[in-house]
């Protein structure tokens, strides 16, 4: 991230490790989650200006090898100590915990020179962020009536995509084709997570699926390719992608027409806007996903998400559906049910600190080592 001068220096990092209920359980093919525990990561710099970033692992390591602990972990004993060295960090995989402070590092020098990290983005890359962000709603997995009643609510508020969480459970089947029959029209998508089986593939496939989310698992991208030709959807890769390496070889195999792309695990705002755009020029549509983030994690990403290459809806979603209230201020969907860009500087949210102190389970900070 670049501004236009001289970069403050960071003087001080402190970790925030917060616990909060969620809305609903989040619930996956890999796991459930009633509570959210993640790590914030607050910079301070030499000017006085602070920068918040979000390290949104999952608190097992089910969605992907990096959780909570390691999280913390790394940012506390390598992360944290070589930025207020003035190193850059060299680190082999972490990407949520690097993504954590390079989105903390971006939002305090973009807030320094009052610049909205979506405009910052979309002009490092030739274009302008999107004021508002179709959205879709990503529904957990469910009995019939629950998801039914879900996704009859978040129609309503004008998702413009539904996303079923499913596995090759029989119940996810008889949900997904439920909902393909009460609503005909809609745009439909499934994400298995990794634990699609070729019955259960192609039986949805008869759904008219705008796409199919990760049926493979994360590295095995030739069943993954195998899989695409079997279906009449398409594929989209969402933990199978976290670099340009892994999309070529998405690509060249035929694994995958869609990427999901998330900061969080791509390493942060500046290094997913560059896999968008590498994406895009592969031929690939994009969208940009989600961690169930507290409005920190969320507003950076919807930065990334109002680029106009982000070809199709954001998973992306308004704090009511996550948490009541958010630890920021409320991120919000326009009339449409489109996700409105932020447009303050930085990120352009704070954590609320009544909020944040009765969150928080863990804290440790770091200053500047002497000259
Ligand atoms: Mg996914």
């Amino acid at each position: 991230m670049s501004a236009d001068r001289a970069a403050p220096r960071p003087v001080e990092v402190t970790l925030h490790r917060v616990r909060l209920p969620l809305v609903r359980a989040h619930r996956a093919a890999h796991g459930s989650e009633a509570l959210r525990e993640v790590v914030l990561v607050e910079v301070a710099l030499d000017d006085g200006q602070v920068g918040w970033g979000e390290c949104s692992t999952l608190a097992r390591p089910t969605y992907s090898a990096e959780y909570t602990s390691t999280a913390w972990a790394v940012l506390r004993e390598v992360l944290a100590p070589a930025v207020l060295a003035g190193e850059a960090p060299r680190v082999v995989g972490h990407r949520m915990a690097v993504a954590a402070l390079a989105s903390a590092l971006a939002d305090a020098v973009l807030r320094d020179v009052g610049r909205p990290l979506a405009q910052e983005l979309a002009a490092h890359h030739g274009t302008s962020p999107r004021a508002a962000v179709p959205a879709g709603a990503v529904i957990g997995r469910g009995t019939v009536d629950e998801v039914l009643e879900e996704v009859a609510a978040e129609l309503g508020a004008g998702a413009a995509l539904v996303k079923l969480k499913v596995s090759p459970d029989p119940p996810d089947l008889a949900a997904a084709e439920a909902v393909r029959s009460t609503w005909p029209d809609v745009a439909l998508a499934v994400d298995w997570n990794g634990t699609a089986d070729p019955t259960g593939l192609r039986r949805l496939d008869g759904l008219g699926l705008a796409y199919v989310e990760q049926p493979a698992p994360a590295d095995e991208l030739v069943t993954s390719a195998a899989m695409a030709a079997s279906i009449g959807a398409p594929v989209a890769l969402d933990e199978s992608v976290a670099s340009r390496g892994e999309l070529d070889a998405a690509v060249a195999l035929g694994a995958a027409r869609i990427v999901n792309v998330k900061p969080a695990r791509c390493g942060g705002p500046a290094p997913a806007a560059e896999l968008v755009a590498h994406a895009r020029n592969a031929g690939l549509e994009v969208f940009v996903g989600g961690m169930v983030e507290t409005g920190v994690g969320r507003a950076a990403a919807l930065a990334v998400a109002a680029l106009p290459g982000c070809t199709l809806p954001t998973d992306l979603g308004p704090s009511r559906r996550y948490l009541s209230p958010d630890l920021t201020q409320d991120l919000v969907a326009d009339g449409h049910g489109r996700m409105v860009t932020p447009t303050g500087p930085g990120i352009g949210v704070v954590p609320d600190p009544e909020r944040l102190a009765a969150a928080t389970v863990d804290r440790w900070s770091a200053t500047r080592p002497a000259p």
